[in-house]
């Protein structure tokens, strides 16, 4: 077996692996690199749609192997056409360090996952602004077809004929895939985003385990502990294993966020909280969602997250009902206004956002102005501007429930942050617990699953391997 490391070596994700058997070729993630993409693009140096594989290539932001790449893509940029060679991508989990780059991926490959992943992709592409996440369907870029004039026109996604469904093959839990000559077990693990798994791959020259992204201390700690158990029982020959916190002794606990947050809700008495938090991790908006019903509080989501919890359906463990749904004010901020036609008002909303913007269970501004001793309000930084409606009393807090800035750019968001906050009055708590395993804990489950090879990924320091 050929094992190649195309992304994830020394550094916390852009995981991408290559193995190869007798033939058989299949690929392990394909994740965007934060820290390489940062070294070229931001906010407002993004890649060029049209030149995104070709500058990709010169900044060594995606692997050159033949046979992966989208044909739409190549024919584009001056690139040969290409055979399919590859049998399948099996995707770990729906962050973007492991999945983001599927967009690149040609339409006839198939794409393992689980079903939460493969919710949580279809949900990014359709909520998302970003315009490299064709995850689940692809329209054909850079073509034209011909219109009832007679003349040439842009195909876009209305052509619905040019819209190709990606093969998206949902495995179960423990469920074994042949492809080619290997066999892929889908083995679910415990980490901060719903549908997390690891992949354990038999062979005749030896099994490999991966371990995607893991820990042992959130609320599906269960599926960590029996992964190690069934990779130990592979017998393995070779284990890829994540260590992002390989030199943090510091010991997580997702209730321990959960207690945490709930003492803050009840001291923070009569005023209005808010929780900053991974939009996407289900544990803690659970523990959040809890904390608050301890409290006779009602959890109120924003528009994002309730397209999510309704699309998640039996995946979450609380109905959208359960919650209310923060409408904003925002373009013409039509909500707010006395009598107008509700078409105009949903005019103010994405396509995507307008069914959640009437139901029974929705709030304003107002109602937390009005009540805000009955609220816990999920909010990012990005939704701060709600802040001059809701405004606030000087007793109300902020629960910082994510992890630290890492990079300039989070700092200069926190900054910004920090300011609103001081504006309002408003003391900021923190309670979190990271995705990751510690050292101590990935050093035991290391031990317990005794590979023959130790080859180390999504960490930036190997060494201590
Ligand atoms: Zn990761
Ligand atoms: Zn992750």
């Amino acid at each position: 077996m050929n094992i190649t490391v195309l992304g994830g070596h020394k550094e916390i994700g852009g995981n991408k692996i290559l193995v190869e058997h007798k033939g058989t070729k299949i690929l392990l993630d394909f994740g965007m690199s934060f820290s390489q993409a940062g070294k070229y693009f931001s906010e407002f140096l993004q890649p060029r749609k049209c030149a995104s594989l070709t500058d990709f290539f010169e900044f060594g932001l995606l692997p050159r192997i033949k046979g992966i790449y989208r044909e739409d893509y190549l024919r584009h940029m001056n690139m040969a056409k290409e055979e399919k060679d590859v049998d399948g991508v099996f995707i770990s989990h729906a962050h973007a360090d492991h999945a983001q780059y599927i967009h690149f991926l040609r339409f006839d490959i198939p794409i393992y996952c689980t079903r939460a992943t493969e919710v949580i992709l279809r949900v990014l592409e359709e909520t998302g602004s970003n315009t490299l996440s064709e995850f689940i369907t692809a329209c054909e870029a850079f073509t034209f077809y011909t219109n009832r004039k007679g003349t040439l026109s842009r195909v876009t996604r209305k052509n619905t004929d040019f819209v190709h469904v990606r093969d998206i093959e949902v495995m179960e839990a423990y469920q074994r895939v042949k492809v080619g000559s290997l066999e892929v077990e889908l083995v679910p693990v415990d980490h901060s985003l719903p549908g997390a798994c690891g992949y354990i791959i038999y062979s005749d020259a030896g099994n490999l385990v991966y371990t995607g992204d893991i820990r042992f201390h959130g609320s599906n700690q269960e599926l960590s502990k029996e992964f190690v158990k069934r990779a130990k029982a592979a017998e393995p020959r070779w284990l890829l294993s994540e260590g992002t916190r390989i030199d943090s002794k510091e010991r997580d606990s997702e209730e321990g966020v959960k207690r945490k947050i709930a003492e803050f809700i009840a001291e923070s008495k009569s005023q209005l909280v808010f929780v900053e938090h991974p939009i996407r991790d289900l544990d803690r908006v659970t523990s959040i969602f809890e904390a608050a019903k301890e409290n006779n509080r009602h959890f109120v989501v924003n528009l994002k997250l309730a397209y999510l919890i309704n699309e998640l359906d039996d995946l979450c463990p609380f109905a959208l009902d359960e919650v209310k749904i923060l409408v904003p004010r925002k373009s013409w901020g039509l909500i707010d206004k006395e009598g107008i036609d509700s078409r105009l008002v949903e005019q103010d909303y994405s396509v995507w956002e307008r069914g959640f913007i009437n139901r029974a269970n929705c709030i304003t501004y107002r109602e937390l102005r009005r009540n805000p001793a009955k609220y816990v309000v999920s909010m990012s930084l990005w939704e701060l501007n709600q802040l001059t409606d809701i405004k606030p009393s000087s007793d109300a807090i902020w629960i910082k429930s994510s992890c630290e800035p890492f990079c300039d750019e989070m700092e200069l968001d926190e900054e910004r942050k920090r300011n609103w906050l001081d504006h309002f009055k408003i003391k900021e708590y923190f309670a979190h617990a990271s995705g990751h395993a510690s050292g101590d804990e990935i050093r035991a489950m290391i031990k317990e699953i005794n590979p023959e090879e130790l080859i180390p990924i999504h960490t930036e320091h190997p060494e201590l391997f």
